[in-house]
């Protein structure tokens, strides 16, 4: 069992992610530590062809490095009229060297002749808790909505600015704050099921 006090490392060098992290874990007494305070650690290439393999590759690999608790996420966008792609991929559906822009241009032109009623979406987010001992816990959130047509707001990052959210499609994920983001987002989701395990 992971206890108060206990060092829980986070599987990503990502502060945003940390921070947001740290807030949905506030009060539950682990400390928590990011890959900053292990550079010499290297995490393994995301072999996995699911979200959960990734999150477990990333997870036992921090465990193994460090004797400590290890938590990982990995997420992604799973488009209906693609067959579930980018997925996995998400982060270089446009090629290795790709941003957020030549991703969602790329997506933007395979959804061109796909009408709005078959343009449903999800982001898909895995948290995998890996303890010393070789266990390992899944957490899972889903968030659904649509693809748009084109970028809108400026929040957040990757795919926010063309995922319009349910159920009336009517603001981007781009569009709300980081509050209302993480109280209907698949990351959010996952974390609080994680928080609520913790209770
Ligand atoms: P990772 O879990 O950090 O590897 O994220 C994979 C990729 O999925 C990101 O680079 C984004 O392209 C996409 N993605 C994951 N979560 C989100 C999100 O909350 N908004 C927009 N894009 C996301």
């Amino acid at each position: 069992m992971l206890r108060a006090g206990e060092k829980l490392v986070l599987a990503t060098a990502n502060q945003g992610k940390k921070k947001e992290i740290q807030a949905l874990l506030a009060g539950s007494g682990v400390e928590l530590v990011s890959l900053l305070e292990y550079p010499q650690l290297n995490l393994p290439e995301e072999t996995g062809t699911t979200f959960i393999d990734n999150a477990k590759i990333k997870a036992r690999s921090v465990v193994d490095a460090t004797g400590h608790w290890a938590l990982s996420d990995d997420s992604g966008l799973v488009v209906d009229a693609l067959g579930g792609a980018p997925g996995v991929h998400s982060a270089r559906y446009a090629g290795p060297q790709a941003g957020d822009a030549e991703n969602n241009l790329k997506l933007l032109k395979a959804l061109a002749e796909v009408p709005d009623n078959l343009r449903g979406a999800a982001f898909i987010c895995v948290v995998v808790l890996a303890s010393p001992r070789g266990d390992e816990f899944v957490f899972e959130g889903t968030c659904r909505g649509r693809i748009g047509r084109q970028l809108i707001g400026s929040e957040g990052f990757g795919y926010d600015p063309l995922f319009m959210v349910e159920p009336d499609y009517r603001f981007s994920m781009a569009q709300l704050s980081p509050v209302e983001k993480s109280a209907i987002s698949h990351r959010g989701l996952a974390l609080r099921k994680l928080r609520q395990w913790l209770n």
